[in-house]
């Protein structure tokens, strides 16, 4: 898999890139990530890279030429562009799955009030959204999706941080979890997690994993087998 993404802003893209799980699965190969500097790009003696909104308006777009000549320089054959916007298709779980079986993602960060419509229509495959709100430029959310789908790919994740069993993995969210002292200022680990029994640990842990996402995210249960189940299991564990 390789990264490339385009930014405005390549210093903050090293910052987290530069740090933890990401670090060391760059250094080991697991996967390539690159970005160009959309300035280096432009046309103008200033590196100007955005112009007023036709029709007025408030802000500034990024312009057309930089980024067809950036994109140029960088796509391929097997390339999927996304452009991050508050417009775009909501990114899940299920889409960082979708992300990691590309060979090539291309992420345009924008910046400002965003970018040239033009750009959308000519090379960008999906747009895609981090959430219901809106940030000043896409290079948080460029590195939530190289973080989110980086971390699927084999090998980046030691068998101690396997994404198996974590929220959204199997439509539930985790169940909680506890680690040393079994007992700190008068609250306890519960009983069951010391007892050794793997078996009759697995099972509690999914009667909470069911019963978190029930009270928090109903909308996640999706079969009404899980209900029935965490119905069996709440005579056992409430
Ligand atoms: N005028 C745009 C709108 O109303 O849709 C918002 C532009 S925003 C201030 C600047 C840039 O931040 C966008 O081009 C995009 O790359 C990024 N951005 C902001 N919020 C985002 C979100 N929720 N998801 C993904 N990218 C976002």
């Amino acid at each position: 898999m390789i990264f490339d993404i385009v930014t405005l802003f390549p210093e903050l893209i090293d910052v987290y890139t530069n740090n933890g799980i990401i670090k060391r699965a760059i250094e080991n190969n697991l996967f390539n990530l690159n970005y160009v500097n959309l300035r280096d790009y432009s046309l103008s003696k200033h590196k100007k890279v955005d112009d007023y909104p036709y029709g007025g308006g408030p802000g500034m777009l990024l312009k057309p030429e930089p980024m067809f000549k950036a994109l140029n320089s960088i796509k391929k054959h097997n390339s999927y562009i996304i452009y991050l916007s508050p417009k775009g298709n909501l990114f899940t779980q299920n889409k960082a799955h979708e992300l990691s079986k590309k060979e090539h993602l291309i992420l345009i960060a924008g910046h400002y009030e965003g970018i040239d419509q033009r750009i959308i229509d000519k090379y960008v495959d999906e747009e895609i959204s981090m959430g219901d709100y809106v940030l000043t430029s896409g290079e948080l959310p460029v590195l939530m999706i190289v973080d989110a789908v980086g971390r699927l790919l084999p090998g980046v994740l030691g068998s101690d941080e396997s994404s198996v069993e974590e929220s959204h993995s199997n439509n539930l969210l985790e169940y909680p979890q506890y680690t040393r002292p079994e007992s700190y200022e008068g609250l306890d680990v519960p009983e069951i997690l010391l007892s050794g029994h793997h078996k009759k640990i697995e099972e509690w842990r999914l009667f909470k994993a069911i019963e978190v996402t029930l009270q928090r995210r109903p909308d996640m249960i999706k079969n009404k087998e899980i209900v029935e189940e965490y119905n069996k299991l709440q005579k056992k564990y409430k």
